[in-house]
């Protein structure tokens, strides 16, 4: 029995992760995290009666029968540090995230991670320090990310790597209303049911931006060699172009516990009660650069080692925030991320601290320049 630390508990990962868990008998859930919405950790103690403590990081003094509470903005490293055996899940939302993920590879633990602010931010920090921890190692939880560890296999034919994206809820949307799409048109998204945020970056396509630049830190690949393939029902999730002229292809369900039950499984395949999936239709499409300008923006700038990445991110995150409020209008995030990166100077990030720092002046700046929008 390998003992569990899920970090990021009560979001959609972590809920996920809680019903696969069900299926498995080789671990011991010993710790969760949440940030504050520590409502259904009882739920969870009834679950799994290996529970032994939680970390919330708002601090309030909760005491919650049965479990061991730390609280504070550090709690989930220190939940980290106080089981340093185990197998680490940071389903953590957003850049706090980042430091768990440093935390784990710094005790050489298996690290599921399905955070991924963790590599799109800190990749070279995490990169780093995975070579100090050669024990330490990463398996993805992200449905493209998971597919392209299965056709990593054959690495030594792989010419190109390809992952999918739906294009989101308004892939089909009139282009020139496009910049006044509503909240409740974002969020209709086709084919997965996600959080708020990572819907609407779907339909900015910044998540896949992201998820391009996650694949090439865990794959050492140059984002050069990854494309984005639109795909209208994703069920195939990634693909890999090899030397002679052939692709292979990951098909499965839009269904996350496949990807979470193949890292708990130390990425390997096993049966998985599910229903059975019709794949008689499939469509693809290139995608239209015009709808999604945020998406060749961030590949653009992206620079390993500097903060841009913690500007962009931040910026979105301010500005998808502001829009789920009815405080901007849809188009204006792009304008909010494209305006703060001209504004925030670049910097190498050599630390965590770096990263923290320049994430907050960027968040500020954002939040000027949604004043001056709502101002003009
Ligand atoms: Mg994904």
């Amino acid at each position: 029995m390998t003992d569990l630390v899920l970090l990021g508990f009560s979001g959609s990962i972590g809920r996920q992760t809680l019903d696969v868990l069900k299926e498995f008998d080789d671990y011991k859930l010993k710790a969760i995290s949440c940030n504050s919405d520590f409502a259904k950790a009882e739920e969870v103690k009834k679950a799994f009666p290996s529970l032994e403590t939680i970390a919330i990081a708002s601090t309030s003094g909760t005491k919650i029968a049965g479990l061991e509470v730390l609280e504070g903005e550090d709690a989930g490293v220190r939940l980290i540090r106080k089981y340093p055996k185990a197998v680490v899940i940071n389903a953590v939302v957003g850049l706090a995230g980042l430091a768990l993920t440093l935390e784990a590879i710094r005790h050489d633990c298996l690290l599921l991670l399905a955070n991924k602010e963790s590599l799109v931010i800190g990749g070279h920090l995490v990169k780093n320090l995975l070579k100090e921890h050669k024990k330490a190692r990463i398996i993805p939880i992200d449905s493209e990310h998971s597919a392209l560890l299965k056709l990593h296999k054959h690495e030594d034919e792989i010419l190109k790597y390809i992952i999918t994206c739906s294009g989101g809820a308004l892939r089909d949307y009139d282009l020139s209303k496009l910049d006044d799409a509503t909240l409740e048109d974002v969020l209709n998204h086709p084919t997965w049911s996600m959080g708020k945020r990572i819907t609407i970056d779907c339909a900015t396509m910044v998540n896949k931006a992201f998820e391009v630049i996650e694949a090439s830190y865990l794959f050492d690949i140059p984002l050069s060699n990854i494309e984005v393939l639109m795909h209208d029902e994703s069920l195939i999730h990634g693909l890999v172009y090899l030397k002679d002229n052939s692709y292979l292809a990951e098909i499965g369900p839009s269904d996350m516990r496949i990807p979470i039950a193949y890292a708990l499984n130390k990425a390997i395949r096993k049966e998985l009660p599910l229903e059975p999936l019709d794949i008689a239709d499939l469509h693809f499409r290139r995608y239209n650069e015009r709808r999604y300008p945020l998406f060749k923006f961030i590949i653009d700038n992206f620079e390993d080692g500097s903060s841009n990445m913690a500007v962009i991110n931040a910026a979105d995150e301010v500005a998808v925030e502001a829009f789920i409020r009815g405080h901007i209008k849809f188009g204006d995030i792009k304008t909010i991320i494209t305006m703060t990166f001209k504004r925030v100077r670049g910097v190498l990030v050599e630390n965590l601290d770096d990263i923290l720092a320049i994430s907050r002046i960027a968040k500020e700046e954002a939040r000027i320049i949604i004043n001056e929008l709502k101002g003009s």
